[in-house]
């Protein structure tokens, strides 16, 4: 790694094209390195390979270059690091910290009380598989994990973990290593020292940092912008506004970003970067709303 002290990222999902939701977590990150001369790192997270659809990785990159945003290193794909998550998942294991579960989906749900991340995993397999039956999934043992933590946009945070989501899993019944555990690898892995994404994963972050813990890796500082909400209350991403950003039309959709991120408009420009040049000097994360979620009005919608 180079010595710069700042080292961001962006994590797209290959699961389509880039929406506008997304746009607002990648331009909040890549101002915020770039505002502390810091490295921009991309990470694709195609690890669902069910949920991948084809060509989405290359278009959300050519629509990242229509936009003006230039990363720093060769582009991290997780499909490629499964080994990785296999040696911190036995690390675990052999540590007692992640447990073998045998329990279907809908026998979780005909026991499991429900948290605000779905079923709480109640902890049946905790002392070991229920005779008779086989490995389904690994999980995590979350007895008596408490997280806080200070979100530079959101402010102090904290969750039971073990009351609120519970032994959370890492290796998934169908053979794919969790989200929770790619992630916290690849962060340390890349070397990341500030994590700027969606509030959609707020609630994931106590997780992230529970493993940090337990697999001995360094605490990124965490940033988590407001979702965009149309004036229906749904996410952008699941509405009609949910239509991919337009890469033969990227000043629009990076100024609406940009206001809405709280930050004060630009003077007059005419190219993405001439965009970048005026707003990176600008850019205050204190100006965003330490807010979970923001409404927008149907006149400002991207489309
Ligand atoms: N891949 C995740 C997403 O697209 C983002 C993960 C992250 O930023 O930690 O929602």
């Amino acid at each position: 790694f180079d010595e710069r002290i700042y080292r961001g990222r962006f994590a797209p999902s290959p699961t389509g094209p880039l929406h506008f939701g997304s746009l607002i977590a990648a331009v909040a990150s890549y101002a915020d390195a770039r505002t502390h001369r810091g490295a921009w790192i991309l990470r694709m997270e195609d690890l669902d390979r069910p949920r991948e659809r084809p060509g989405a990785a290359e278009r959300i990159l050519k629509t990242l270059r229509a936009f003006g945003f230039a990363w720093d290193a060769p582009i991290l794909y997780q499909s490629e690091r499964t080994p990785a998550y296999e040696a911190a998942l036995s690390r675990l294991a052999q540590a007692g910290l992640a447990y073998p579960c045998g329990c279907t989906r809908s026998e979780i749900a005909a026991i499991a009380e429900s948290g605000p991340e779905g079923h709480i995993y109640p902890g049946t397999c905790r002392t070991g598989l229920v005779q008779g039956r086989s490995q389904r999934s690994m999980r995590l043992n979350t007895q008596g994990a408490r997280i806080a933590f200070e979100d530079r946009i959101q402010g102090p945070q904290s969750q039971s973990i073990d009351a609120s989501v519970g032994d959370f899993v890492l290796h998934r019944a169908d053979g794919i290593h969790a989200y929770q555990l790619a992630v916290v690898i690849d962060d340390a892995f890349q070397g990341i020292t500030h994590v700027v994404r969606g509030a959609d994963l707020l609630l994931s972050t106590p997780r992230q940092i529970l493993l940090q813990r337990h697999l001995g890796l360094s605490l990124p500082a965490y940033a988590h912008v407001p979702l965009i909400l149309d004036e229906r209350g749904r996410k952008l991403s699941k509405s009609h506004a949910a239509a991919p950003v337009d890469p033969d039309d990227p000043l629009p959709a990076l100024n609406l970003a940009w206001r809405l991120l709280g930050q004060t408009s630009l003077p007059e420009h005419g190219s993405p970067q001439a965009f970048w040049d005026l707003a990176i000097p600008r850019w205050r994360i204190e100006d965003i709303p330490a807010k979970e979620a923001l409404t927008i009005e149907p006149t400002l919608q991207p489309i």
